[in-house]
């Protein structure tokens, strides 16, 4: 077995990334600037945004953050939105979910314009991606890719297994592996809770990408001998012995499963940093495009 490691290859990304924003300001242009807007205390969405204004720091983009109260009106939010859209300062924003139940998620992502969409969440985003255009691509699906590209995975007639169909990682997964593309080319089959034989088609994969985020739900029973395994899963576990008092947990039970599989990503450590680096390549990307 191999690992993926994403850390690593995140880290060679984001070393890319850094060269080219030097090459822009020795052109005399400006650091790529992403935004985030966070709204309420959540503690996950906390440490995700303060990630991402680190991996901009690490980089040399320029990054604001913007906090919100969690009592704060859709109205007003939708404003805020509205504003950055405007700004020629920034490149590209995200809104960091969840959000508190009075905001109509749906609403957000439509009011956020596509050409600074880095997450890659809007209609007009997925539906490019949906019909092979260039667009943004959302982050994990983008950084899942990036991972199998860069480990030279053949995924060409393979048979892809895609657990779980969320609009943010199973159903972008599913589309992009069935593109004719490379990576892609595969023969997909996405399923979700309502599916009766999970175990007898996970067992039937090439590869395996699994979102569900139930921990260690993927068993080495339900893996076919030398699959390529992607865990997406992150779940807060309670552990004591922790001084967070919890530990990440992935979807697959890494422990059986890793001496039956040929390739896996590890959680933490996998598709996580491969998000957070692919937000950085969106942001570039928003950067190039813009014409100010
Ligand atoms: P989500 O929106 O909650 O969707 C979960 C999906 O899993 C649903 O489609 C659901 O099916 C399906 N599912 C749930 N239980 C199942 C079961 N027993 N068998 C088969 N399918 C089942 O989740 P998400 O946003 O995609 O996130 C999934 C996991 O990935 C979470 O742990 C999340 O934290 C993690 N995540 C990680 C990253 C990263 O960067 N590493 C990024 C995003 C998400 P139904 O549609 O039928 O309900």
């Amino acid at each position: 077995m191999q690992l993926l490691d994403g850390k690593l290859t995140s880290e060679q990304i984001k070393l890319e990334i850094a060269e080219q924003v030097k090459q822009i300001k020795a052109r005399g242009g400006r650091a790529p600037h992403l935004a985030a807007i966070l709204v309420g205390n959540d503690g996950a969405s906390e440490t995700y945004v303060n990630n991402k204004v680190l991996d901009c720091k690490q980089v040399g983009f320029d990054s604001t953050l913007i906090r919100l109260p969690a009592e704060i009106s859709e109205a007003e939010l939708l404003k805020r939105i509205e504003e950055l859209n405007n700004d020629d300062a920034i490149d590209g924003f995200i809104v960091q979910v969840p959000l508190p139940k009075h905001i109509d998620e749906d609403k957000v992502t439509l009011a956020i314009a596509p050409a600074k969409d880095v997450d890659g969440f809007s209609p007009a985003s997925v539906g490019r991606m949906c019909l092979g255009m260039p667009t943004f691509v959302s982050a994990t699906p983008n950084g899942i890719m990036e991972l199998l590209r860069r480990y030279k995975i053949d995924t060409v007639g393979k048979h892809c297994v895609v657990v779980g169909r969320s609009n943010i990682v199973g159903t972008p997964m599913s589309i992009l592996m069935s593109r004719n593309s490379n990576p892609g080319n595969s023969t997909v089959t996405l399923v979700h809770s309502r599916t009766p034989n999970m175990a007898e088609i996970c067992r039937s994969a090439d590869i395996l990408i699994v979102a569900i985020g139930k921990p260690d739900f993927i068993t080495a029973d339900m893996v076919k001998d030398g699959a390529v395994v992607v865990d997406v899963g992150i779940t807060r576990v309670a552990d004591a012995s922790r001084a967070s008092g919890f530990r990440l947990v992935g979807d697959v039970h890494f422990d059986s499963v890793k001496d039956k599989c040929s390739f896996i990503t590890p959680v933490p450590g996998g598709v996580g940093p491969m998000t957070r680096a692919s937000l950085l390549q969106n942001t570039l990307k928003a950067q190039a495009q813009r014409k100010v």
